[in-house]
């Protein structure tokens, strides 16, 4: 029987392995600085994935915590923007060292809520960090512009903050993304509704643990839970200004399109399907490590994981190398020592992944490596698919146009760089594409002509540090792709300008004469 802990317990310390816990401490709501144990009548179970033991329970966050979360928002708003930049700069300093003292408690609770490897939740958790220190650099990101546009006259632009704002986010990253929100709305002067995924709320916990330590006042950073309804209430809210959403397209693009009608920004970062082109004459060792880490890590479960392999030319002829080296990937617990690669999130999807294999069979595809049915010893219940390639793929089958979002790696053959660039100009999805090749010119025909929005050359997943945006394309992002996540855009998002002319000493000059048509 599940003993559910005393309220007040805020955030479970999660042990460091997959054994079935004692004690199953609920997920709270974080509103006003407080964590707060929720009257939810419907909760969600949460899995960990390697053994399908219960973890916690997430609540789908009532409509009166719901409200609460916006009202404490709004109630902080007035007193955080007119906060000096330094103080807020200060926090997100104070922030940034406290998530990197606790790289190692947010990476087990990914492990155990996601499912991922111990070393890459920590990757996770470095790439949210990576955006909280390029924030602590405000200061000299967020100045406006001024010209002396006319004797005595001087025009000025600075950003305001926005206000309330929200972030609805995916369970594949669960610091990483949250992470994408919290520095830059919060150091820019809004204040913050964050939404984890239902599916792995606990390293978004923790960070609201460390934004309260950090020194946030109460109410800018709150944290409420659930699913489509919690998205729903979040679109309809008055206050909400602007939604930050990272996930797939359903949900994503049904945010966008009502959120915009509502008259509200949203930026929307979608699913993917990331090619790698090879040729010939790129360091073929190199090629294909990078190839198998980035189809395969985090199993598949990656907005950038290189799922879609273009062979040209002669490369064919290295599948059965590259074959090898998946099948030298370890899928294990995200714990154990030596893992490779860890279950996919849920049975659901694993069954989803499996069917779009079978899928790919039926359709005539060759399966050159199954890893349908191998499940690791001590782990006989989790949710495993192990590397799997799939060659002699045609761009109309089910397993070429669909997200896998598993470690499927689909193979199909071309002659000429040429082809490979128009075959990834045809797919709808414009995330990332990478080449592999040591010839100069080949890589910048490759980086003019494709339509992705991530250009990697011998780089297998070419996400750009938080000084650049995450640029997607395509059906990859929802909208105009004006409103990208981090960096500039990041910025440009969570702000909006306001422009000052002013007309000193001048005016007392023109104090006699009015003035009813434009000046010429
Ligand atoms: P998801 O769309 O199922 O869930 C994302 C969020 O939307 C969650 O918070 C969830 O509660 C909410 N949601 C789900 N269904 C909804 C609905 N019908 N109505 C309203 N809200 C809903 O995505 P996921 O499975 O958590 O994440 C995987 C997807 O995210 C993949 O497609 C992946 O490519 C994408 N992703 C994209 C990026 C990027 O930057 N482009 C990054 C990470 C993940």
């Amino acid at each position: 029987s599940r003993h559910l802990a005393a309220a007040g317990v805020a955030v479970a310390d999660y042990p460091k392995s997959h054994e079935q816990l004692s004690d199953i401490v609920d997920i709270h709501n974080f509103i006003d600085n407080q964590f707060v144990p929720s009257q939810a009548q419907t909760w969600i179970d949460l899995h960990d994935p390697a053994t399908n033991n219960l973890v916690t329970r997430v609540p789908q966050s009532t409509d009166a915590e719901l409200k609460a979360a916006v009202e404490s928002a709004k109630k902080a708003f007035p007193k955080w923007r007119a906060t000096s930049i330094m103080s807020r700069q200060q926090v997100i300093f104070r922030l940034t060292h406290l998530i990197r003292q606790n790289m190692d408690r947010l990476a087990t609770s990914i492990t155990l809520e996601q499912g991922k490897t111990f070393a890459d939740a920590k990757g996770d958790v470095l790439r949210g960090l990576q955006v909280c220190e390029t924030a602590c650099g405000i200061t000299t990101q967020i100045p406006g512009e001024v010209i002396e546009v006319a004797k005595d006259m001087e025009t000025r632009s600075y950003r305001e903050p926005l206000g309330v704002v929200a972030a609805i986010c995916p369970f594949n990253f669960p610091a990483m993304i949250p992470l994408w929100s919290v520095p830059v709305a919060t150091v820019t002067g809004n204040c913050l509704i964050l939404k984890p995924s239902e599916r792995d709320p606990g390293a978004t916990m923790i960070i609201a643990e460390l934004c309260k330590e950090a020194g946030f006042p109460d109410g800018v950073v709150n944290v409420v839970h659930g699913a489509a309804k919690t998205v729903d209430f979040i679109i309809d809210e008055p206050a909400i200004k602007a939604i930050s959403f990272v996930g797939g397209n359903r949900a994503g693009e049904y945010i966008y399109t009502r959120g915009s009608a509502q008259g509200k920004r949203v930026q929307a970062n979608l699913g993917a399907k990331n090619h790698a082109a090879v040729l010939p004459d790129c360091n073929k060792n190199h090629a294909l490590n990078a190839i198998a880490g980035a189809a395969f890590g985090a199993a598949g479960q990656r907005c950038m994981a290189l799922s879609t392999l273009v062979m040209i030319g002669e490369t064919k002829e290295w599948l059965p190398e590259l074959a090898e080296r998946a099948k030298n990937l370890r899928i294990d617990g995200g714990f154990e020592e030596g893992a490779d690669l860890g279950p996919l999130i849920s049975p659901q999807s694993k069954k989803r992944v499996e069917d779009l294999i079978q899928s790919a069979e039926e359709e005539g595809a060759t399966i050159l490596l199954d890893g349908r049915g191998k499940t690791p010893a001590k782990y006989p219940n989790g949710n495993w698919v192990a590397p799997t390639i799939i060659t002699n793929v045609k761009p109309h089958m089910k397993c070429y146009t669909e997200e896998i979002f598993g470690p499927v790696l689909v193979c199909l053959n071309v002659d000429t760089t040429e082809e490979a660039i128009s075959l990834i100009n045809s797919n709808p999805y414009g995330n990332g594409a990478s080449i592999f090749t040591r010839s100069g010119p080949t890589a910048s025909l490759f980086q003019k002509e494709l339509e992705a929005g991530q250009i990697g050359i011998n780089v297998p997943i070419p996400v750009p540090l938080p000084m650049f945006s995450f640029t997607g394309n395509k059906k990859s992002v929802a909208g105009t792709g004006l409103a990208n996540f981090y960096g500039k855009d990041g910025i440009r998002f969570y702000t909006q300008w306001k422009t000052v002319t002013s007309l000193w000493r001048a005016e007392d000059a023109l104090a006699t004469e009015k003035q009813v048509a434009m000046p010429t």
